[in-house]
Order: C-alpha cells, then sequence, then structure tokens
C-alpha cells in the first residue's frame, strides 16, 4: 500500500487527482477535505458525512502532519513582541521560524505580523556573518514542512501572520523543487490562500534559484536578496556564494525578474562595523542598485551571535551609513534589530534560544 500522503506538501487539484486515484473518490469531497485540514490542522473526513469504511481509508492514504513546538521565546519591543518558536520534525530535526511583529496595527487594532520561514535545517551557504550557516546543511525541508510551519504557527500557537517571508534558516533556492512545491500550496485558493505580494523569497544570491522562481511565472511574488557588500572581492569574503555568482550576473537575472507596479526589490544589507560600514561601501552599494532598477534597501544592523565577527552597530553608526545611501539617492529603511536577545533576529536562526545574547541583525 502506499505511503500516507501529506496534505499540506500538496495543492487542492493534486489531493483531488490522488483522491481520485487511491481512494476512487469525488473532487467535491477532496476540495472539502483539503480546505478543513488547512483550517483545522487535522483530516477529518468523517465530517462529510462519509461511511467509517470511507473515513478509515481516507487516513490510510493521508495524513496532516503539524510540527510539534518544543520552546517559545519571546522578546518586547518598540512595534509588538518578536517570538521565536523551535518546532520538531517527525526525524527529530528541529526548525525555527520566528513572528516578527510589523509597524502599523492590523484592523483589530494590535499588530501586523510576518512569519519568518526555515527551508532547511542549516545551510551550506557559509555567509560570514550567520549563526544557521555555521553547523553547515543537515537537510532540507519538505513542501509538507515548510508549509506546516505556517499551520502550526496559526493552529498550534496562534500565530496568524499576513506576511510570509522565507528569510529563516537556508538559502531556499538551494531546496527549490520543495521550495516551489510550498509556494503552490501556500498560493492555493482552496488552502492557505496567500496573495502572491504577501509572500517573499530571500536569497543569498543564487542566480540560478533567481531564474527559476521566475520562470514559475509568478507576477507578484516579492523577491529580495541578501546584497552585504557591493563589490565583488568584499562580498565574497562575506558570502563565499559570491565567488561562484558575481555582482554582475546577480543583478542581470534581478533585472529579469517580473517587476510590478509599486514593487521594488528588497536589497538587504547587514551593516557590520569596521567592514562594511564606509563611505566607499554605500556608493558600492549604489552602484548595485543602479544596476538592477527600482529597489528598496533593508537596512539590518549586525547580530554578534555566538562567534561574532564585528559588533553590533551603534545608533549614530547605523544613521550615518543610511544617511549615505540616502544622498546616493537611494530609498532605504533600517530595520529595527528584532530579536536579537531570543537569537531570533536575522542570522541567529540555528543557534537555539540565547538569553545573554544582545544585538541586532543581518542575512
Ligand atoms: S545568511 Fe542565509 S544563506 Fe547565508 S548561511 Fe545564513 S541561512 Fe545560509
Amino acid at each position: 500500500m502506499d505511503r500516507p500522503l501529506d496534505i499540506l506538501g500538496l495543492c487542492s487539484g493534486e489531493l483531488a487527482a490522488e483522491a481520485a486515484r487511491r481512494l476512487g473518490s469525488g473532487a467535491g469531497v477532496a476540495g472539502r477535505v483539503y480546505a478543513r485540514a488547512f483550517e483545522t490542522g487535522r483530516l477529518e473526513p468523517e465530517a462529510f458525512g462519509l461511511s467509517a469504511v470511507s473515513c478509515r481509508a481516507w487516513r490510510e492514504s493521508f495524513r496532516v502532519g503539524l510540527l510539534e513546538p518544543v520552546a517559545l521565546v519571546e522578546e518586547e519591543g518598540g512595534a509588538g513582541i518578536t517570538a521565536k518558536a523551535l518546532l520538531r520534525a517527525e526525524d527529530g530535526s528541529e526548525i525555527e521560524c520566528v513572528r516578527i511583529p510589523m509597524r502599523g496595527a492590523a484592523a483589530g487594532g494590535g499588530p501586523r505580523f510576518t512569519l519568518c520561514l526555515s527551508s532547511q535545517v542549516g545551510c551550506r551557504m557559509g555567509c560570514a556573518f550567520c549563526e544557521t550557516g555555521r553547523g553547515g546543511l543537515v537537510r532540507g525541508l519538505s513542501a509538507a514542512e515548510i508549509v506546516s510551519q505556517v499551520l502550526s504557527a496559526r493552529i498550534l500557537l496562534g500565530w496568524d501572520c499576513r506576511n510570509l517571508v522565507f528569510m529563516g534558516m537556508g538559502e531556499p533556492f538551494d531546496n527549490f523543487p520543495e521550495l516551489a512545491r510550498a509556494l503552490a500550496v501556500l498560493l492555493d485558493p482552496r488552502g492557505p490562500g496567500y496573495a502572491q505580494e504577501r509572500i517573499t523569497v530571500c536569497t543569498s544570491g543564487q542566480v540560478e534559484g533567481i531564474r527559476a522562481l521566475r520562470a514559475l511565472g509568478y507576477k507578484r511574488l516579492g523577491l529580495s536578496v541578501s546584497l552585504n557588500a557591493g563589490e565583488d572581492e568584499k562580498r565574497a569574503r562575506l558570502m563565499p556564494i559570491a565567488r561562484r555568482w558575481g555582482l554582475a550576473e546577480l543583478a542581470a537575472a534581478l533585472r529579469d525578474y517580473p517587476q510590478r507596479r509599486n514593487f521594488a526589490l528588497g536589497v538587504n544589507y547587514c551593516l557590520l562595523p569596521g567592514i562594511n560600514d564606509g563611505r566607499e561601501d554605500a556608493a558600492a552599494v549604489a552602484r548595485f542598485c543602479a544596476s538592477i532598477g527600482r529597489c528598496l534597501v533593508n537596512l539590518i544592523p549586525y547580530n554578534p551571535g555566538r562567534a561574532p565577527i564585528a559588533r553590533a552597530p551603534s545608533a549614530e553608526e547605523e544613521e550615518r551609513f543610511q544617511g549615505w545611501l540616502a544622498e546616493e539617492g537611494l530609498l532605504v529603511r533600517a530595520r529595527e534589530a528584532k530579536g536579537g536577545s531570543i537569537m531570533a533576529a536575522c542570522g541567529q536562526l540555528g543557534g537555539g534560544p540565547c538569553p545573554a545574547a544582545g544585538g541586532a541583525a543581518g542575512a
């Protein structure tokens, strides 16, 4: 007999096809089971008046695999509470996701949240400023595990997040087939039903992946790239991937990515004092940005983790660099350090909760 398939890794059409093949079930029932699975996080065929035999057959063929929350840490900040959850997969792997409060209230008056998702356990990219990369890659997550972060967060932790960003553990394009499948599920109107513009994939500059994402044909899906240096040699010292794809190739791939109206490609810049915070660094960022078209620079203060390569920048250093970028005519958003004390900020995932660590971000 076929193994039970996790519904969280299937689009509604795929579930209908599998249910027809395995159970001879009609598309109507499959659609209802699918919608309910995403609503409740459970497989509940009995809710639709099926016989006990049919329900058993459904359970033998399909499952809904939520991830088990095993630890939760929170940090109070200006915009609200940043929270990091450690979720355990069936094989015991630990997956981290972070709920980040956004500025601007939601309809009910509370803060809006973005959920930062992981795509891998560990990462093989080896960025110098990142905790996740330090232990290397353990494995890629399945599409069901990626989607399950969203569902487990909503159902088991009560986190209802308006936006999703692939900026947690791992380089999303290093796990492309599962990422592509997870995106299709997250966008499925009969399932989670996220709008494309509410999802952003963040890459360290994996050019093949940018081109492959473009080939999927989404016109409104967000994309951001971790730049961290606007000059090849310095970037390669911080991010080994830059030895494979230089800035010219990266810029060409980004230029080809669909730019919708009111869309600015995100360029993430982790500010590392004494390493990439000089006037000439700002000018190099501007040269790169000029070569890709409309973009928004997200300035992220470095989070010194367990093996820091620099200290956290001071507020003055951040403001100074932001001013230089603005002088260069760039659109800049200085990102508030969120979750630094719980090792939940950018570049800190995979290190576990660390109440002693202070500081801020970068990836
Ligand atoms: S910054 Fe991103 S791509 Fe680089 S090592 Fe960390 S998780 Fe991997």
